[in-house]
């Protein structure tokens, strides 16, 4: 659920619109640089849909997500998922996301699975190609 594309995803804070609707600041997600997808990290998923859930009952419509979990908690997840190489360099992908698809299509290849060979020029199409419209999974 952390990996995408290959690597790790990232984590930054992003408003959030949960059902209620509620529009909630703040909420740690991952992110996958290369694709865009992203979800409410996994450590407060949890948190994010009882927050979500309260402030629907009490008919409120905006939560700051650090007020009700704590600066700590959202540090601890920010700190978890790093930026990487491609938030850095600003970079939709690395040579090694290429490289190790490259090899698994070899290996596809030489022991004669065909579908799973398409399925990895496929994905490696998907990174290397501009990324669709942002969709949460
Ligand atoms: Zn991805």
């Amino acid at each position: 659920m952390d990996f995408c594309c290959g690597m790790t995803m990232v984590a930054s804070l992003q408003n959030v619109y949960a059902e209620g609707p509620v529009f909630i600041h703040d909420v740690p997600v991952l992110v996958c640089p290369t694709c865009n997808r992203w979800h409410v990290a996994p450590a407060v998923t949890l948190d994010f849909t009882m927050i979500a859930h309260n402030c629907a009952a009490d008919g409120v419509r905006e939560a700051n997500f650090r007020e009700f979990v704590g600066e700590d908690r959202v540090r601890e997840i920010l700190e978890a998922y790093p930026p990487d190489e491609r938030v850095l360099l600003e970079k939709r992908y690395i040579p090694d996301q290429i490289d190790a698809l490259l090899d698994l299509i070899n290996l596809a290849r030489a022991v004669g699975d065909s579908d799973w060979e398409e399925e990895l020029k496929v994905r490696l199409k998907a990174i290397t190609q501009p990324p669709a419209v942002p969709t949460a999974e």
